[in-house]
């Protein structure tokens, strides 16, 4: 069957990972009809916008994508491109398992954790009040007026919305991705003790909810007990569940357990659209040097493939992608024992050498 996909490439880094990873996926001999279009910020250098109508169109008509990163300048009005496509697809589900590969430089192995962070809203949703601004000054008076509490007049605020409909959506996600997949536990991460009326909210729908999946062991971590207890003890959890800022920040602990972000894939999936792509960023410093790890790229698309249902494809992918990994051989720098390592090989020659273990694994 043909499949129709769109194809971000992404800025930084993206467009060199993403070219490998096409080259590996077709390696595979899945029939997918690519529908390229960009954005992000070299975009809007050219269009005058970070995301036009052809790639809001092409997701809309294709339903399944997968993009490299993009970049979000920091501290600028310049909003991230890839909130904005989680909110405007209600990509609510963002799936990263962290699954240790043999042969991978890690203090641990055996790691096979999958964090399922809420997309839509949280410190995310970008209401945002300027310091020094009218409207600002505002909100700090209101704050007085019905808290009685006096915010400093030098502040800026970050307002942190959770909706009872964003917890069920994401926490049921959680859990059915429990059944599918054959997991045993969730545990719901939160900082309920301190910010009752948000994260309270998450962890009240989570203990409603869980009842209902009673195959499945459920429990909670408070987030900062949560980091300890992944550096300790990850073999303790599964799959974990959590608001939007702590899913961000735990995905990259948990990326650190695992070989760090060059191998770690994810997903963002909502009722009907899913975009595929890594946790790491646009790397800017590394644009055009054929130097990244395109592994997490490409286990991205391993987790395309599966939505698809194309697993004969997604099989032979990671397993070619694991037995590279194994053999040592053809990894970029971040995987060798020390980061200048003169055997560390590039960008375009891990994905030759990926190809040529699927095309072994064929016959
Ligand atoms: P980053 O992930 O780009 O880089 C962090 C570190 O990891 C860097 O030291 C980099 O060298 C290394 N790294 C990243 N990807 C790698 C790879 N494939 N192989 C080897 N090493 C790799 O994070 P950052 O520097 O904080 O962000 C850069 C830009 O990316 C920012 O504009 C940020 O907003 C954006 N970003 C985008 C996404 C996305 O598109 N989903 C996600 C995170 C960050």
């Amino acid at each position: 069957m043909k499949h129709n996909i769109t194809l971000i490439p992404g800025d930084g880094i993206g467009p060199e990972i993403t070219e490998d990873t096409v080259k590996v996926v077709e390696a595979t001999g899945v029939d997918i009809n690519w529908d390229i279009v960009n954005a992000g910020a070299e975009v809007y250098e050219r269009e005058g916008t970070v995301l036009p109508q052809s790639v809001i169109d092409s997701l809309k008509k294709n339903k399944v994508g997968i993009k490299g990163p993009i970049t979000t300048p920091v501290g600028t009005g310049f909003r991230s491109v890839n909130v904005m496509m989680r909110k405007l697809f209600n990509l609510y589900a963002c799936v990263r398992p962290c699954k240790s590969y043999p042969g991978v430089r890690s203090k641990y192995s055996d790691i096979d954790l999958v964090i399922v962070r809420e997309n839509t809203e949280d410190l995310y949703a970008g209401i945002e009040f300027e310091c020094g601004k009218n409207e600002t000054a505002e909100l700090i008076d209101f704050i007085k007026d019905k808290k009685d509490i006096q915010v400093r007049k030098d502040s800026g605020i970050s307002i942190k919305p959770i909706s009872i409909g964003a917890c069920e959506n994401i926490i049921r996600f959680a859990f059915e991705y429990a059944v599918k997949n054959n997991r045993k536990k969730v545990t719901c991460v939160h900082k309920a003790n301190i910010m009752k009326y948000s994260d309270g909210l998450f962890l009240k729908v989570f203990k409603e909810i869980a009842p209902e999946y009673n195959e499945i062991e459920s429990e909670d971590r408070i987030v900062d007990n949560m980091c300890m207890q992944l550096v300790q003890k990850p073999k303790l959890y599964d799959v974990m569940v959590l608001p939007n800022l702590y899913g961000d920040i735990l995905s990259d602990l948990a990326a650190g357990l695992i070989g760090g972000l060059g191998v770690a894939p994810g997903g963002n999936i909502g009722k009907e659209i899913a975009l595929f792509e890594p946790t790491h960023g646009s790397a800017p410093k590394y644009k055009g040097e054929n130097k990244v790890n395109p592994i997490a790229m490409m286990l991205s698309a391993v987790l395309m493939l599966r939505h698809i249902e194309e697993d004969r494809c997604a099989d032979l992918l990671e397993s070619a992608i694991a037995q590279n990994i194994k053999e040592g051989k053809f990894v970029t720098y971040d995987m060798k024992p020390s980061r200048d390592d003169l055997t560390a090989v590039g960008t375009s020659e891990v994905a030759d050498a990926v190809v040529e273990k699927i095309k072994l694994l064929k016959v």
